[in-house]
């Protein structure tokens, strides 16, 4: 089929992935060999057979050695997936590559054709590197274009092409096996936009799985059978343990419908005494309820932040989309609907949440125009050839366009007329016939549905004689608007030397985004010799670098320079990111003329596991002092605050679900992976309990900042100081309580303006030069010193400010030079206005 737009839409799942396929106004999920709707994103090798799916899935208990599954949470690492008995070590994009394949296979099964261009949706928690996985995955099975895509995104776009509302904000709500993203959609006009999302890349129905193994499976087992050191990290039982956890699995699934299930495995494994052991169990709704708990939690927190941070209350959104397997859990909709424990949005659930992303992607896809245009070919003889020139995205609802008719041969086209219909308009709208003059060439306008995101218009061409004719193309497709706004995760930075974080582009910036700043080196670097520069690359949204997540780094090696580099020298750095949020670099070293160029190096930090038992006590340590200080008592903001942080990370059970996490983390890199990351998420609630709990000492400080400087300002400013003070204090006030960064900001905002209006007063001079006189240093010509003193005393009897402005001046080159420049600094505004 000659396409012109990519029409397929590929959820590509950590448990599940699904292609879709955009036809004409509808959309249809492509089954597989197994003839379900979605293939499971695992791979097993036999003997030299790759096989994807759900034969695969089957094969996680039988053959551990040469199966893996899950790959998703390790795109974007360098680690290497290995199957034992062919020997073969595939990364995890190659992996996803064989997932793709096997997609595309069904395609070419089921509809006979070679996808050559699909739209991926990724979490829209992905960092950079993972998206960068993708696109090579994408790249690995033969896509030659692979547009990605946001999964909650796809999801809102699955329901917004069915629904005729406008003007709201929808909620995304995807718990999917592996990661959980919460978004917030808006739909204007018949266009989604995305307006702010968070989400968690380390959350889903697979922890639900291992609750249910780890804290009512396993411990029965252990309790009814002779089993020697019975637990998840014993290389021993890894095959006992993935059966528990298939197991698991489905009977949590079973549990969506019935109130209890019965597990049974036969043969578990052997115990001690190399007996068969049979496992018998039932689970009961109930029982699983509350291991979904704090899971449900954490999810419900991540969506109000995300509303927060909006400016939102969860009435003034309309809709909650369910997506994801474990929304289809009765107790977790019930969780979500309830007004307190809650979220109390009213829930849509009418798409299959296990398709619904595919669904959408497939929508965007038919919107999206290929990049490659299909070769005109020359009409073959009783057909017609069409050129029609018209914008495949439009404002407009009545959008022009231009034709030309074209023939095979000498066949001529006297008396024919073309007519141009939307049959997904209500009600169906046609152009009328328009008479093709004899060079072919017309003009006409189309008529867009409103509502309808992406419309199909067909050309029906006929004769002189009204019968009718073959014409290519037989359709086309117009989409309203900017089809969909795809922002940026999170903020993006470069770590800098003093540990904090200068941000490059900002979280929800719409892409294509780049921008340029210019930093300057900590420290010489000598040409060829040793290390050269290193610029950490950092992805998140705290203002300390180390609390972000490092994606790379920019590099100039020591042996490309020119010449020694000094330092203190200019480095302009530029960090590009690109719709599918792949992310390039350049620093320009104007004292060289050099140029880096695609210096930056994609990697995740990977952290040691002794570092990682050491991080893990020092927030113990920190998360029982924060805890006592804010349960001291004040009824300050800043204590409720710390207060809320606090019984976030409790209500999440976050410090022991680390610790949990840990237990594994010698054992498995992925297990480390994941104990750091949820590491990260306490020390960011451990970060804002003691940013707030600094409030009723920032609030102390702002205070005597704010009435020095209106005392100042009131008394020597201009009128338009005045007004930039009070607007200072409001902004520095409004800030207090809400984010201590902006208010150290707006801080240093105040001294700036006290420092340039305060050297109007004399007494500024007088004071500092009374400083000055009571210094207890050395100085450079005592002589000259006393005599400056005398003139400086005299000076302020006379009342004489330009004398006494010149003997501070003067004084200062005799100060030791450290002394001289911590004088100056303090002083900034002052040698800086002696001159006006
Ligand atoms: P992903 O997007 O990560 O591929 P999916 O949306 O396919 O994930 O969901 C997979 C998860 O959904 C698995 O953890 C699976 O156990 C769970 N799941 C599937 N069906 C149900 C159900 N009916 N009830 C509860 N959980 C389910
Ligand atoms: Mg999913």
């Amino acid at each position: 089929m000659d396409r012109t737009t990519i029409d397929f839409g590929i959820d590509l799942g950590t448990t599940n992935s699904e292609i879709a396929v955009f036809k004409g106004g509808d959309v249809e999920v492509i089954k597989n060999n197994a003839n379900e709707e979605f293939t499971p994103s695992v791979v097993w090798i036999r003997d030299n057979r790759l096989i994807v799916g759900r034969n695969a899935k089957q094969q996680l208990f039988v053959d551990p050695d040469n199966v893996h599954a899950e790959f998703k949470l390790r795109m974007g690492t360098s680690e290497e997936f290995a199957f034992k008995r062919s020997g073969r070590r595939l990364r995890p994009e190659e992996l996803s590559a064989e997932v793709l394949k096997s997609l595309r296979a069904d395609v070419k099964q089921r509809l006979g054709e070679d996808v050559e261009a699909a739209v991926i949706t990724v979490p829209a928690d992905f960092d950079l590197p993972q998206n960068q996985a993708t696109s090579k995955a994408a790249k690995l099975a033969g896509f030659q274009e692979s547009p990605l895509l946001t999964e909650p995104a796809a999801a809102a776009l699955a329901y917004g092409f069915k629904s005729k509302d406008d003007k709201v904000f929808w909620l995304v709500f995807d718990f999917g096996g592996g990661t959980f993203d919460a978004a917030l959609v808006q739909l204007r006009d018949g266009q989604i936009d995305v307006v702010n999302h968070g989400g968690d890349n380390q959350l889903g129905g697979k922890l639900i799985d291992w609750a249910i193994v780890d804290q009512l499976l396993a411990p029965e087992v252990a309790r009814r059978n002779a089993l020697s050191d019975f637990r998840r990290g014993n290389p021993r039982w890894s095959a006992a343990f993935a059966k528990l956890k298939l197991n698991a699995e489905a009977a949590k699934i079973g549990l969506s419908r019935e109130e209890a299930t019965d597990i049974y495995v036969d043969p578990l494994c052997k115990d001690d005494r190399d007996q068969d052991v049979t496992f018998e169990f039932e689970l009961k709704r109930r029982d699983v309820e509350k291991l979904i708990d704090p899971f449900a939690e954490r999810a419900i927190n991540i969506c109000r932040k995300v509303l927060q941070e909006a400016n939102l209350k969860p009435g003034a959104v309309e809709k909650l989309i369910l997506v994801g397997g474990p929304t289809m859990t009765p107790y977790l909709r019930d969780r979500l609907s309830d007004r307190k424990s809650g979220l109390g949005i009213p829930m849509e659930f009418s798409v299959d949440p296990l398709t619904i992303v595919a669904r959408g992607a497939a929508i965007f896809a038919g919107s999206q125009p290929l990049k490659r245009e299909a070769a005109p070919r020359p009409a073959a003889a009783g057909t017609y050839g069409l050129e029609l020139v018209y914008d495949r995205v439009t404002h407009d609802p009545e959008p022009p366009f231009t034709g030309k008719l074209s023939a095979a041969g000498n066949a001529g086209f006297a008396g024919f007329t073309v007519e141009i219909v939307n049959p997904g308009a209500k009600p169906v709208w046609r152009s009328g016939r328009i008479s093709v003059p004899p060079n072919g060439a017309f003009i006409g306008s189309l008529w867009m549905q409103e509502g309808l995101q992406v419309n199909t218009f067909q050309i029906e061409l006929k004769d002189a004689a009204g019968f009718a004719k073959e014409v290519e193309p037989k359709e086309i497709r117009v989409s309203w608007g900017n089809v969909i706004v795809v922002p940026l995760a999170h903020s993006v930075g470069v770590a800098m030397a003093n540990g904090e974080t200068d941000f490059f582009v900002a979280k929800n910036a719409e892409l294509p985004a780049q921008r340029r700043q210019v930093h300057r080196t900590v420290r010489d670097i000598k040409k060829g010799a040793g290390a050269g520069l290193r610029i950490p690359v950092v992805e998140g949204q705290s203002p300390k670098a180390d609390r972000n997540r490092l994606i790379g780094t920019i590099e100039i090696q020591a042996a490309d320079i020119k010449r020694d580099l000094p330092a203190g020298s200019e480095v302009e750095i530029t960090i590009k990111i690109d719709k599918s949020r792949l992310v390039t670099s350049k620093a320009y070293v104007p004292d060289l003329d050099q140029e880096f160029e695609s210096v930056l190096q994609l990697e995740r930090k990977e952290v040691p596991v002794d570092q990682l038992e050491k991080d893990i006590e020092f927030a113990r340590g920190r998360l029982a002092a924060l805890r006592a200080k804010a349960a001291e008592s004040g009824d300050d903001p800043g204590f409720r605050k710390a207060q809320q942080a606090i019984g976030r990370v409790d209500g999440e059970r976050m410090m022991s679900e680390v610790d949990e996490m840990y237990r594994n983390a010698r054992i498995s890199k992925e297990e480390a992976d994941k104990c750091n990351q949820r590491l990260q998420h306490l020390n960011l609630a451990l970060d804002e309990a003691e940013d707030a709990l600094q409030w009723p000492q920032l609030k102390t400080k702002v205070d005597e900042f704010v009435t020095f400087m209106h005392k100042i300002v009131n008394e020597f400013g201009k009128p338009e100081e005045k007004a930039r003070a009070a607007a200072l204090e409001r902004d520095c006030r409004a800030a207090l309580g809400r984010d201590a960064a902006v208010v150290e900001q707006k801080l240093k905002e105040i001294s700036r303006l006290t420092g340039v209006v305060w050297p109007r007063d004399p007494g500024y001079w007088v004071a500092w030069f009374q400083e000055l006189s009571s210094l207890t240093v050395p100085l450079k010509d005592p002589a000259l010193a006393e005599r400056l003193f005398n003139r400086g005393r005299m000076a302020i009897d006379d009342g004489d400010l330009p004398g006494l402005k010149a003997v501070i001046e003067q004084l200062l080159p005799l100060l030791p030079k450290k002394v001289q420049e911590e004088q100056e600094n303090r002083h900034g505004g002052g040698t800086q206005s002696t001159g006006s």
